[in-house]
């Protein structure tokens, strides 16, 4: 017997619609990952502190945050499979889902909440120092103590750049913007906020050689792409913002995606270019990417995919 429904993914989309989908008597199976896209639980947990999920007015550690989510959707009766999925065929009815242990399984509808990988640079300093002064989401740790009044560094000249700069001048002292070349690619209404913020310097044409310290972050060697020269600056704090990648390669391009390839969903809906395929989450979401917004969208999709297997019946 096919599955009613599969759910991909561990993060606040996927447990969300695990918890609605096993409330309304679904039986829902969850992958929820094992090494493929990152460690089950999603980009939560490699955060530190969240500060901006609402019910949690002293904060909560992302890991914990995702462990009550997880208990929460084990205790409402989804069933967890800490596994990849390596491959799903679109193209048969009920869908095929094949597992890393070589186990298919059948599906009647899926909803697709895998998220999406923050890009990061290569660097041997950047593993030793990340979360220890280095972040890839300004709106989740800038607000973090350990940035207050600091200086602070954000690499990339893309609206997310530019956007946490922005953000970040609410608490560090003075916010660097690091980027590649001497033109940003972002909005132009976003380079005129940054341009002209007294609290944001631009560093044109640099890119990070060298991440600094002992235990924390505490400066950035920097190489000119126009010269080669080297230089320093003194930061307790990094954000990359050089872009996200949608953790969709198991897809196999079956489904229509944007031009950055997050899965094309149609407007006020989590449905997709399949029928009975539902994404949420990150995996379809370029501009907001935050937990609460992805909570959201899986609770959507939970709702969508039980009507959709209601319509198909005939109820
Ligand atoms: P982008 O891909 O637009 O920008 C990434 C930036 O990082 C680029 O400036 C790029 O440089 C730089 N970069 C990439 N790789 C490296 C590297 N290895 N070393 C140094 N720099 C690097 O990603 P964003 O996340 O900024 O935006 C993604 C999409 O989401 C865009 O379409 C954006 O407009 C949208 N967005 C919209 C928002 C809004 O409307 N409010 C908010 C945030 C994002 P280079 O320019 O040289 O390629």
């Amino acid at each position: 017997m096919p599955e009613r429904l599969v759910i991909i993914g561990s993060g606040p989309a996927g447990l969300t619609a695990a918890i609605y989908a096993a409330r309304a008597n679904m039986q829902p199976v969850l992958f929820e990952g094992f090494q493929s896209g990152g460690i089950p639980g999603g980009q939560l947990m490699i955060t530190n502190m969240v500060e901006n999920f609402p019910g949690f007015p002293e904060g909560i550690f992302g890991q914990q945050l995702m462990a009550n989510m997880r208990q929460q959707a084990v205790n409402s009766g989804a069933r967890l499979l800490t596994e990849d999925v390596l491959e799903i065929d679109l193209n048969s009815y009920p869908f095929k889902i094949l597992s890393m242990s070589e186990e298919i399984y059948t599906a009647d509808s899926v909803i697709v909440s895998s998220g999406a990988t923050a890009k990061r640079l290569p660097l041997e300093s950047e593993v030793k120092f990340w979360g220890r002064g280095i972040s890839a989401c300004a709106v989740c740790d800038g607000a973090l103590p350990v940035f207050r009044n600091k200086e602070l560094a954000v690499i990339g000249g893309g609206d997310t750049a530019l956007e946490e700069a922005m953000h970040l001048t609410q608490f560090g002292s003075k916010v660097y913007i690091i980027h590649r070349r001497d033109e940003f690619r972002a909005s132009k209404v976003m380079q005129k906020r940054v341009l002209t913020h007294p609290k944001i310097s631009i560093l044109w044409n640099k890119t990070v050689d060298e991440f600094l310290g002992e235990t924390r972050l505490n400066g950035l060697r920097l190489k000119d792409t126009v010269t080669g020269e080297f230089s320093e600056i003194a930061v307790t704090g990094a954000f990359e913002a050089i872009g996200h990648q949608p953790n969709t390669s198991f897809l196999k391009g079956q489904l229509q995606k944007d031009e950055q390839g997050y899965i094309k969903t149609a407007p006020d809906s989590t449905k997709t270019s399949i029928e009975g395929l539902f994404a949420a989450g990150d995996v379809q979401d370029p501009h907001y990417r935050q937990a609460i917004v992805a909570a959201g969208s899986g609770c959507m999709a939970a709702i969508e995919a039980e009507r959709w297997l209601q319509e198909r019946a005939g109820i």
